[in-house]
């Protein structure tokens, strides 16, 4: 079958670029870009029939179609060959019905999406194979491109440095000095490729490589890049997999960048216009208090948007103050009756502790969200019968300093509900059994 898609302008303007050109703005009005597929080619395929090609290509072995991005390859860059494809075998990620977490909270029907359960411990795998990919490509095809390279808040960069190396294709990555976890510093590190560890902020770094990148032979491995947009849509596709084709009542999706938001709206829409789904879910964008400009923007209808100053943040993978992709994300919630809410450093990172005593292993961004899932279910506007779906975007094993801190009560602004501490005890039989005796009977059940 085929499958035709382009870039083109998201405020509609006429010209379409191929996607191995090297383009990330509109040249007539300087807006994104995004991927536009041919509907037309893709609806010669029956929903139903789209439905059994993915199902059959769920999770298994034949390349690339095994990867949950790949599996979907028509719908979301068919124009790739198959031998350049860089894949870690994306997606696929466990949903996890969080009953006890739902139960404390009067929610009967709460599901946390796991994207950190991936190669690199954050969703942002499911852009990066498409972006790299691409970038294989257009190498194979003579385009001098020496390296690829993005500014982060930590999980880009392992991202890019990851599936650079696996291609071996020369990365270089801009972080801000002292506001990314240890493991997302070391991600690139050890994969090899040139770290930059700026004195600014996210917003600093931003700048910083986009004007690096306005030399074509350094291409610009962040969301603007509409590529990345195209793999992580898949993330709906996937949810309505797990769900066998049912459509949740809401989506809550930590926001920063705002390309995320972006994504998962734009691969429910798609699902839509294909007749896979019948309705839209309700998307919550979850902001910290703390970098929260498409907050403020919500609270006034969308009327302006205003970026600014990102204050430290322990979501720091979101602590954003100009986020590239505010127009796309403000489309998108509109489209989506959206409702944007923010969390104090308190509420998320209280969030992380309650959800953790129920198994869960939150990072801090998805606190945000479970304490913004909390306000709307207090509010009324999430229902105890709606299925809810928590997007969790990285692996709490990656940020790891702050449950430490958290559990010792030791974090700025936070009062830790529920501290723990190792006990500390010589290896006396009597006395660790008459500790451990004491303890449990100190528990309360819950
Ligand atoms: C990138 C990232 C986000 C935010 O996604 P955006 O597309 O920038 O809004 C949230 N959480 C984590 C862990 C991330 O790495
Ligand atoms: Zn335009």
């Amino acid at each position: 079958m085929k499958c035709e898609a382009w870039f083109q302008c998201i405020k509609g303007c006429a010209g379409r670029y191929p996607l191995n050109q090297i383009i990330y703005r509109c040249p007539d009005c300087n807006s994104l870009l995004e991927v536009t597929h041919d509907m037309d080619q893709l609806k010669q395929r029956s929903a139903q029939e789209w439905k059994d090609l993915f199902k059959e290509r769920y999770r298994k072995n034949e390349w690339p179609y095994g990867s949950s991005v790949w599996a979907k390859k028509e719908l979301v860059c068919p124009s790739v060959d198959n031998e350049n494809i860089v894949s870690t075998y994306e997606g696929g990620t466990n949903l996890f019905w969080a009953e006890r977490l739902g139960h404390q909270l009067n929610l009967n029907d709460l599901w946390i999406k796991q994207c950190g359960m991936a190669h690199t411990g954050s969703f942002k795998d499911l852009g990066m194979t498409v972006l790299v990919s691409m970038v294989k490509q257009m190498r194979s095809e003579g385009k001098n491109i020496r390296a690829v390279a993005c500014a982060s808040t930590g999980d880009t960069s392992a991202a890019l440095a990851a599936y650079c190396a696996v291609a071996d294709i020369p990365a270089i990555v801009f972080l801000p000095r002292n506001k990314v976890s240890l493991t997302q510093l070391i991600q690139p590190i050890t994969h090899g490729v040139l770290t930059l560890s700026l004195d600014t902020d996210f917003d600093g770094c931003m700048k910083a490589v986009q004007a690096l990148c306005a030399e074509n032979e350094i291409y610009l491995a962040n969301s603007m890049n509409s590529l990345r947009i195209e793999g992580q849509k898949t993330i709906s596709f996937e949810l309505i997999q797990q769900f066998d084709g049912e459509v949740p009542d809401v989506v809550i999706i930590p926001g920063g960048n705002l390309g995320n938001v972006s994504a998962i709206g734009k691969g429910f829409k798609m699902m839509q216009d294909l007749g896979i789904i019948d309705r839209l879910p309700r998307l919550v964008c979850a902001q910290a208090e703390r970098a929260n400009p498409l907050y403020l923007s919500y609270k006034n209808g969308f009327e302006e948007f205003h970026p600014v100053q990102a204050k430290t943040t322990l979501a720091s993978a979101i602590q954003i103050g100009d986020p590239v992709s505010v127009n796309k994300a403000i489309r998108t919630l509109k489209e989506f009756d959206g409702i944007v809410e923010q969390a104090t450093e308190n509420e998320l990172a209280n969030a992380v502790g309650r959800a953790n005593r129920t198994g869960l292993l939150c990072c801090p961004h998805t606190g945000v969200a479970l304490a913004v899932m909390e306000k709307l279910a207090a509010r009324g506007v999430i229902k105890p019968k709606d299925r809810t779906i928590v997007i969790s975007t990285a692996n709490g094993l990656k940020f790891t300093d702050f449950l430490l801190r958290y559990h010792a009560g030791d974090l700025a602004d936070v009062n830790s509900e529920f501290p723990f501490q190792p006990l500390e005890l010589p290896a006396d039989h009597d006395l660790i059994r008459k500790t451990i005796h004491e303890k449990l009977s100190e528990q309360i059940p819950s």
